[in-house]
């Protein structure tokens, strides 16, 4: 890649607060302004803070059916239905049930009429497991059964295009899924919910360390916080916070700001 040549891809994070935090936005990325990691934060507004269209947004990956990372969703379709139904509605992928999940959720945003309106435009929409991958908007998209709340599932992702792997862990525990993805990811959007000890459905900084210590060559950027406390070798997840995610061994370039490939 020569000097100047844009970045393959930029992630933009919308909401980085865990879910009753206070602190910031719950949890949605974008990939490039195309993609959506999770919907929980209102993307119709934070999308043009960050500026970014959310008549661009052409698919969401949904981790798993909890507020803080779904609720938005009904917005975003709803937004879309109504100002533009000329266009394609953004497919939603997500885990098993997401159909039933966001009809219910349509439904209940917005009442009966409006619901069985906007689920006549026949949106996409997946239900994925663990394993299940696929190309999507110019992307390869690969699914990660992770472990969250027990009675539900939940997914983590691998976002993959020109030679950048970006992983998004959703809501995880210490588990397979997670570390495999890990390791085989150039960046990972990682959950931290809790900076001091255990949390029973989520990762505490001393997951986060062992991840990173079992993974040297990824580049960890903690999300879904509960404080903003510093954690050696990774970088912390601010709402607005673009990154552009750069190839590994991807040389500086001219006067664009540094990557995280780069040591920042
Ligand atoms: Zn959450």
């Amino acid at each position: 890649m020569s000097v100047g040549e844009p970045v393959p891809m930029r992630l933009t994070i919308l909401g980085s607060a865990a879910a009753f935090a206070g602190i910031g936005h719950n949890a949605a990325a974008s990939v490039d302004g195309r993609l959506l990691l999770d919907c929980g934060a209102p993307v119709l507004t934070c999308l043009p803070q960050a500026g970014l269209d959310p008549l661009a947004i052409e698919t969401v990956l949904l981790s798993h059916h909890h507020a803080d990372h779904a609720f938005q969703l009904a917005m975003l379709l709803a937004g879309r239905w109504s100002t533009h139904p000329e266009r394609d509605l953004p497919t939603v992928i997500g885990p098993r049930g997401t159909g039933a999940y966001v009809e219910r959720l349509l439904r209940l945003a917005f009442g009966d009429r409006i619901a069985t309106a906007i689920l006549a435009a026949r949106p996409r929409i997946e239900d994925w497991a663990g394993g299940d991958g696929a190309e999507l908007s110019g992307y390869r998209v690969d699914a990660v059964r992770v472990e969250h709340t027990p009675d539900l599932e939940a997914l983590a992702f691998r976002v993959e295009r020109q030679g950048v792997r970006l992983g998004y862990s959703g809501d995880t525990t210490y588990c397979d899924g997670i570390r495999a993805l890990a390791q085989r990811t150039d960046y990972l959007l990682c959950e931290c919910t809790s900076m001091d000890g255990p949390e029973p459905t989520h990762l505490c900084r001393d997951e986060v360390l062992r991840l990173m210590a079992e993974a040297p060559g990824t580049r960890f950027i903690l999300t879904h916080l509960t404080e903003r406390r510093p954690v050696p070798g990774a970088l912390l997840a601010a709402d607005g916070l673009a990154l552009p995610l750069a190839r590994p061994g991807q040389p500086r370039s001219g006067r664009r700001q540094a990557t995280l490939a780069e040591g920042q």
